[in-house]
């Protein structure tokens, strides 16, 4: 399988090469060259299958020979098999319509894991193959941070440099990452917001004199690699809810457009979806540019779903490529507008692609709670306040009857003990799996929002590329 820029001018790679590589060169982000396809009787020959062994066919056809068919396969059982339930992504009914996908059963409690466990396999498969060094360099809204972390702490060949929102991150989720002691893990609390951090990453990835010197490799979600890891689930979830025969309506809590992209690249592969609904808080670019054609970044208001707390949506490139007719120079010049102006419009074919599968909806913090409370009083279900924003799309969102609507279950409640008592009542607990995280010592550096201060820290720590 050959990889191309969305922004078109960016050499072609194979899978080891766009796993590797943090943003295009051109600025752009890696897509598979076409989706591949499978018919609806060699989905229905996949059901039943366990987690790592669908993993490994439905990932096949996009790693093509970077791997064997026997490797991904190992590498697939070592990544799942250290999650916590055996099913892996177990679904729950809630009611005769809605269901819910639980993909927190990682080591670090967030769906994050279940791409990023196997992303940091492929780093060190690679490397270790090209005797090369990868300095990874990060921003996350929370969750992303710790589950890189976990993946890749004490590998060789790696360096991790994370980069969080200070202060705007829950304590579990900043433990989670500032107690993990390895030498090759570089914490930093950077003052702004995680838009802020994430445009400072972006612009390390341009940054000739730092690129001629490391590896710079990325794990956040324009890492190709992450979305398809997580088009999986969504096989893995229609087929136990009757798929290929019968269509599936999923709501993804969005915030980078990550996960919701990778309901949409299964459903160009072949399975049966209905509607993704898109579920944003009060930082809606997403919703205001799905229902209106208006993509322009507001001021980050801070939530109680801080993972969710963005208004620049980095994939949200990827479908408007796909959904434009994949004219990567038109789509070039769409984004330097957006770059320059925070905002822009989207084309007809972009707005009509994206109808036939996409709605949207928004959530406050009143409606948040609402659906936790109703999780909690109808379902006996403690629900995270993330969860609760899909929820709270995917009860309000008009679904025909007989079609199942799966929320995507994001993060464990107790990543968010506080917002989940206030709207519940109860405190839920951390599963022991995290062991003693509050007691831990913690280690992190801080820094102003100041790229060249960012710039000349991971320089002096990081290791030159072969
Ligand atoms: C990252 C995250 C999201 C948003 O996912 P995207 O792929 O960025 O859209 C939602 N919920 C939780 C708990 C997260 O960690």
């Amino acid at each position: 399988m050959e990889y191309v820029s969305t922004r078109g001018s960016a050499p072609t790679l194979t899978f080891e090469g766009a796993t590797l590589a943090g943003l295009a060169d051109d600025g752009g982000l890696y897509l598979p060259r076409e989706w591949p396809r499978f018919s609806e009787s060699e989905i229905a020959a996949m059901a039943g299958l366990p987690y790592a062994e669908l993993a490994a066919r439905v990932m096949q056809p996009f790693v093509g020979d970077s791997l064997s068919t026997g490797e991904l396969r190992d590498l697939c059982k070592q990544a799942y098999g250290r999650f916590s339930h055996a099913a892996v992504t177990p679904l729950k009914q809630f009611d005769e319509q809605q269901w819910l996908l639980e993909l927190f059963h990682g080591p670090t409690l967030a769906f994050k894991d279940v791409a990023l466990q196997l992303l940091g396999l492929l780093f060190e498969k690679f490397l270790t193959r090209s005797k090369d060094h990868l300095t990874i360099v990060g921003a996350t809204s929370g969750d992303t941070g710790s589950a890189a972390i976990d993946a890749v702490a004490g590998r060789e060949r790696i360096d991790i440099f994370m980069l969080h929102p200070r202060g705007r991150v829950s304590d579990v989720q900043r433990r989670q990452m500032t107690t993990v002691l390895a030498p090759n893990v570089h914490n930093i609390a950077i003052e702004g917001s995680f838009d802020d951090a994430q445009a400072m990453v972006k612009r390390m990835f341009n940054d000739s004199a730092m690129n001629s010197r490391f590896h710079i490799g990325a794990v956040n979600s324009i890492n190709w690699a992450r979305l398809m890891a997580q088009v999986v689930y969504y096989f893995a979830a229609a087929m136990q809810l009757g798929a290929p025969a019968r269509k599936v309506a999923f709501s993804v809590p969005t915030g980078n457009f990550g996960d919701v992209f990778a309901g949409y690249v299964a459903a160009q592969m072949g399975l049966p979806i209905a509607q993704l609904i898109v579920a944003t808080n009060i930082n809606d670019i997403l919703h205001r540019a799905l229902s209106d054609g208006d993509y322009s970044a507001g001021v980050v208001t801070p939530t109680a779903a801080p993972s969710m707390d963005i208004q620049v949506s980095s994939n949200f490139e990827r479908l408007l490529f796909d959904c434009g007719g994949r004219d990567g120079t038109a789509l070039a010049a769409q984004m330097r507008g957006f770059e320059a102006d925070k905002a822009m419009r989207l084309t007809n074919a972009q707005r009509e692609g994206a109808s036939a599968l996409f709605t949207s909806a928004r959530a406050d913090a009143s409606d948040m709670a609402h659906a936790m409370r109703w999780a909690s009083e109808n379902c006996g279900e403690i629900i995270d306040p993330h969860t609760a924003i899909g929820l709270h799309a995917s009860r309000s969102a008009d679904v025909p009857a007989g079609i199942p609507v799966v929320t995507l279950a994001t993060a464990h409640p107790a990543k968010f003990p506080d917002a989940v008592e206030r709207a519940t009542g109860q405190r839920p607990q951390l599963p022991g799996r995290v062991g003693d995280l509050f007691a831990r010592e913690e280690a992190f550096d801080e820094l102003p929002g100041d790229y060249d201060a960012v710039a000349a820290y991971v320089a002096e720590r990081a290791t030159p590329s072969a």
